[in-house]
C-alpha cells in the first residue's frame, strides 16, 4: 500500500529515484544538478526620513522592517534620483517604491504620484495593496479603458495616487493634459513596474511616451523622480535610462529570504531511429519505400507527465509548467492514467490549470493544492500572473519559458521555510533548451539576457513626435529629449511630408485630429483573428507575421487552443477561424529577398566581416505544407496566393571569404547547407542575449549575395525599422555566435535536428541543412572575430 497522504519522500530522494530511472537508460538524463542554498534575509530599519503613519501601516501589515534593498532604493528615490530596482520575484519590489511615493504623499498634502505597470490586472492588485494600508488623505484609484465616464472625471480631480498603464497615458492624459495641469504640476513620483516587460516596438514606444509625460510635467512645473521596478536582467540601469531617457541608478542586491532548491537540468533522450514506410516517388518503382526518418528526443511532455507520476507516487506535492493549454492538459490527462494504472483513484489527485477559469475554479484548485488534497497540478503559465501559490515540494519546467525572469518565477514557487524543494527544467526539442540543459552557467550564472528597445526606431520616432507635436509645438530643446539627431531628422522628414509645420517658435501638427498611433506595433493595422461561428474577437496578430502564421488552411494556436483559418481577409485586416484540433500542423514556405540599403557599423576582420546596416526585405508567403504531428510526416503541399511583403528594418551581418571557408574544410557545394545551418541555430540563440523571441526576427542566408559579394548570413529585425535585436546581435556577436557554435557543436545527433539547426519556421523546409560545416563557419568567424 502506497502512502501518499504524507510527504512520504523528500525532494533529494525523489532527484535520487528520478536519476534510478534515468540512469535505466545508457546516459541520465540530468545533465547537471545546482543546489542553490538558503539566504537568510537582512533587514535595515526604516529610512529617518519615513513619516510614522506611513511605517505604521507597513508595521500593521506585518512588515517589522524593511529588507537591505527596500530600504536602499526606496532612500535613493526619496532623495531625488532616479531608480530601477532589479530584484528577484516575491523580493518585495513594491514596498521599495510604495515608501517614497506614500511618504510624499503624507508629508506633502498636494503632492500626487503616478503608477504605471503593463496591465490592467496589476494595477488593480497594487490599488488593493494600497487601500488596505489604510493611510488616511491618499485617495488611490485606478483609470484605465474600465473607468466610466464620471468616475475619470473624479480620478482627475480628487484622486492623489493614480493606477494607469503606458495606453492610457499615451490615448487618454497627455492629449488632455490641459486637464490635467493640476495633477501634473504636484507630481512627485512616477513608478514604471514590470518595466521589463517594456521591451522591442513597444518598449520604444513606451520609451517615448515617458518621455512625453516628462515634457508635459515640465510645461506644468513638475519635475517627477522615476521610480522602477524589473525583474532580473542584464543591465537594469542601462534599459531603464533608454526608457525614461535620463540616467538611472540600478539597485540589483536581494536582502530577502529564500529557501534552498535544488535545481536539475534534464535532457529527454533520444529516440531509436526509425523508419516509415511511404509511397515511393518514381515511376518505375510501384512499391513503399522506407524512409530513414531524422532522430528526435523523447517529447518533452511525456517526460513531464512521467516525472510528475513519479512525484505523486512519492508523495510530494509538484506543479508542471507547460507552454500551452493543449500541453497542461496532455501532461495532466497522461499522469492520471499511469496513476490510476497504478493505484486505481489515484488519478484524483492531480489537475490542470489554465487561463480562462473562473476565478472561484481557479481558487478551489489552489487551495486543494495547498491543502494536500491535490498532489499535481499541469498548468499553463497563467499561474506566473500574480497568483499567490507559493511553498510546493517540487516544480517540473516543461520546455525553457523564454527568459531567465521566468523562469526564476516558476522554480521560485517551490520551497518551504526549513525545506528543501526540487526544480527541474525539462528541455525540449530546441537549440536554445538543448544549450541551457549543457550549459548551466548560462542558467545559474550572471544574467546574460538584457532588455532591447531602440527609442530611435524612425518608425516609432516619427509616429511619436507627431503625438507630441499634436500635444504641443516642438521646441529644438524638445527634439533633445526625444533623441538629438535621430529626431531633428525626423521631424525634417515629417515637415517635407507636410505633416508638421515648421515655425520660428518650433514644429506644429498640421492636422485637425489626433494622429492615430498604436502602441503596440508597427506596419500597418493588426489583423484582427474572429472565430466564424460566434463572431468573437480572439486577438490580433502582428500584420509582419499574419501572412505566415494566419495563411488560409493555417493551424492557428491561441492561448494553447487550436483554430483553423477559414479565410484570410487582408483589405480588412481579419482572420476568419473555427476551432479543430486536425492530426497535422501547418508549415508556411516563403521566398525572402534582401537587399543592403547602408552600413551603419562594421568590423573588418580579414576574411571575415561584421555588418550592422539597413536593409530592405521582400517577402512572399508562397505555399503552405501539412504535417502529421508525431511523425512529421508531409500529407501535401498547397498554393497561396498572398501579396509581396516589403520590410525596412535593421540587420546583423557576417560575410566570410570563400577561400576562407574551402580552408576550413567547407566545399563550395556546401557553402549553401552550411551558412543556413549557422544562420537557423544563430536566430535559436539569439533569446540568449536579448529578450526577444525567435519569431520576431528573421534570416537569410546565400552562398553568394549581390550586396556583399560573399558567402554571408544576414539575421535581421522583424519590425519595420528595427526592434534593438539585431543591434543587440551586433554588439555582443562574440557571445552569440559562440553560444551557437556550442550550440550546434554539442548536439549528440549526426546530421541535424530541432535541438541545433532545424528551425519551426523555416520557409525553405530545413533544406538544405549542412550541420557539421555550419560548426567550421562558425568557428571561421570566431577565429576571425576579436573576442567580445
Ligand atoms: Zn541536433
Ligand atoms: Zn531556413
Amino acid at each position: 500500500m502506497l502512502c501518499v497522504t504524507s510527504t512520504a519522500f523528500g525532494p533529494a530522494e525523489l532527484l535520487l529515484r528520478l536519476r534510478d530511472r534515468g540512469s535505466a537508460a545508457a546516459a541520465s538524463p540530468i545533465t547537471h544538478v545546482e543546489r542553490v542554498p538558503a539566504r537568510a534575509g537582512r533587514t535595515a530599519p526604516w529610512p529617518a526620513w519615513t513619516d510614522p503613519a506611513v511605517r505604521d501601516a507597513f508595521v500593521a501589515r506585518g512588515i517589522a522592517a524593511p529588507w537591505d534593498h527596500q530600504a536602499a532604493a526606496a532612500t535613493l528615490a526619496w532623495g531625488g534620483t532616479h531608480v530601477v530596482l532589479a530584484t528577484g520575484t516575491a523580493s518585495g519590489k513594491s514596498l521599495a517604491y510604495q515608501l517614497p511615493a506614500l511618504n510624499a504623499l503624507t508629508t506633502d498634502p498636494k503632492a500626487t504620484a503616478l503608477y504605471l505597470s503593463p496591465t490592467k490586472a496589476l494595477a488593480a492588485d497594487q490599488l488593493r495593496a494600497i487601500t488596505r494600508l489604510g493611510i488616511d488623505g491618499v485617495r488611490a484609484a485606478t483609470f484605465d479603458g474600465d473607468t466610466g465616464r464620471e468616475e475619470r472625471e473624479w480620478v482627475r480631480q480628487h484622486a492623489r495616487l493614480i493606477m494607469t498603464n503606458p495606453d492610457m497615458l499615451h490615448h487618454s492624459l497627455l492629449p488632455g493634459h490641459g486637464r490635467w495641469g493640476v495633477f501634473l504640476r504636484r507630481l512627485a513620483f512616477v513608478v514604471v513596474d514590470e518595466c521589463h516587460t517594456y521591451r522591442g516596438v513597444f518598449g520604444s514606444h513606451v520609451a517615448h511616451v515617458l518621455r512625453r509625460l516628462r515634457r508635459a510635467a515640465e510645461r506644468y512645473g513638475g519635475s517627477p523622480t522615476f521610480v522602477l521596478a524589473s525583474a532580473t536582467t542584464g543591465d537594469p540601469a542601462g534599459t531603464a535610462s533608454r526608457l525614461i531617457g535620463m540616467p538611472v541608478t540600478a539597485v540589483t542586491e536581494d536582502a530577502s529570504p529564500r529557501g534552498a532548491v535544488t535545481f536539475a537540468l534534464w535532457e529527454p533522450p533520444l529516440l531509436p531511429p526509425s523508419k516509415l514506410s511511404m509511397p515511393a516517388a518514381t515511376e518505375e518503382n510501384d512499391g513503399f519505400v522506407d524512409v530513414e526518418l531524422p532522430p528526435i528526443r523523447r517529447s518533452a511532455l511525456r517526460e513531464t507527465a512521467d516525472l510528475l507520476t513519479d512525484a505523486v507516487v512519492a508523495g510530494t506535492r509538484t506543479l508542471a509548467f507547460v507552454r500551452s493549454r493543449r500541453g497542461a492538459e496532455l501532461v495532466a490527462s497522461m499522469t492520471r492514467r499511469a496513476l490510476d494504472e497504478a493505484v486505481p483513484g489515484l488519478g484524483d489527485r492531480v489537475a490542470a490549470y489554465r487561463a480562462g477559469y473562473l476565478r472561484e475554479d481557479r481558487r478551489a484548485i489552489e487551495r486543494a493544492l495547498l491543502s494536500g488534497d491535490l498532489l499535481a497540478l499541469a498548468s499553463t503559465n497563467a499561474l506566473e500572473l500574480g497568483v499567490d501559490l507559493v511553498g510546493l515540494d517540487a516544480v517540473l519546467i516543461c520546455g525553457y519559458p523564454g527568459t531567465r525572469a521566468s523562469l526564476w518565477q516558476q522554480a521560485g514557487r517551490a520551497g518551504r521555510a526549513g525545506n528543501e524543494a526540487l526544480a527541474v527544467l525539462i528541455a525540449r526539442d530546441d537549440p536554445l533548451d538543448t544549450y541551457l540543459v549543457h550549459h548551466p552557467e548560462a542558467v545559474f550564472g550572471r544574467p546574460v539576457e538584457a532588455t532591447v528597445l531602440d527609442p530611435t526606431n524612425p518608425y516609432v520616432l516619427g509616429p511619436q513626435l507627431c503625438c507630441a507635436a499634436s500635444e504641443a509645438a516642438l521646441t529644438d530643446a524638445d527634439l533633445d529629449l526625444f533623441g538629438g539627431p535621430p529626431a531633428v531628422a525626423a521631424a525634417q522628414a515629417l515637415a517635407e511630408q507636410g505633416v508638421l509645420r515648421r515655425r520660428p517658435s518650433g514644429w506644429y501638427w498640421t492636422h485637425r485630429g489626433r494622429p492615430e498611433v498604436d502602441l503596440r506595433g508597427t506596419g500597418g493595422a493588426p489583423v484582427s483573428v474572429v472565430e466564424t461561428a460566434t463572431g468573437r474577437l480572439l486577438g490580433t496578430v502582428d500584420p509582419a507575421s499574419s501572412h505566415a502564421t494566419l495563411h488560409t488552411g493555417a493551424v492557428h494556436l491561441h492561448q494553447g487552443v487550436s483554430y483553423v483559418v477559414d479565410d484570410l481577409d487582408l483589405e480588412d485586416a481579419i482572420a476568419l477561424v473555427h476551432q479543430e484540433e486536425p492530426d497535422w500542423t501547418t508549415h508556411a514556405r516563403d521566398v525572402t529577398n534582401l537587399s543592403v540599403v547602408s552600413v551603419r557599423s562594421y568590423v573588418d576582420a580579414g576574411p571575415v566581416g561584421l555588418f550592422l546596416g539597413e536593409v530592405d526585405v521582400t517577402n512572399q508567403v508562397v505555399s503552405y505544407q501539412r504535417r502529421r504531428i508525431g511523425s512529421g510526416e508531409v500529407i501535401d503541399t498547397r498554393p497561396l496566393d498572398l501579396p509581396v511583403r516589403e520590410l525596412r528594418t535593421v540587420a546583423v551581418w557576417f560575410t566570410v571569404s570563400p577561400d576562407a571557408l574551402v580552408a576550413a574544410g567547407v566545399e563550395p557545394a556546401d557553402f549553401p547547407g552550411a551558412l543556413h545551418a549557422a544562420e537557423h541555430a544563430g536566430i535559436g540563440l539569439l533569446p540568449l542575449i536579448a529578450t526577444c523571441d525567435r519569431w520576431d526576427i528573421g534570416g537569410l542566408s546565400t552562398a553568394n549575395h549581390a550586396d556583399t559579394e560573399a558567402p554571408t548570413v544576414f539575421v535581421y529585425d522583424g519590425h519595420p525599422g528595427g526592434a534593438g535585436f539585431a543591434e543587440r546581435a551586433y554588439g555582443t556577436a562574440a557571445e552569440w555566435l559562440r553560444a551557437t557554435r556550442e550550440a550546434i557543436a554539442s548536439c549528440v545527433c549526426e546530421a541535424g535536428c530541432p535541438s541545433c539547426v532545424q528551425s519551426p519556421k523555416c520557409g525553405n523546409g530545413n533544406n538544405p541543412l549542412n550541420k557539421a560545416d555550419a560548426v567550421k563557419v562558425l568557428d571561421t568567424v570566431l577565429a576571425a572575430l576579436p573576442p567580445a
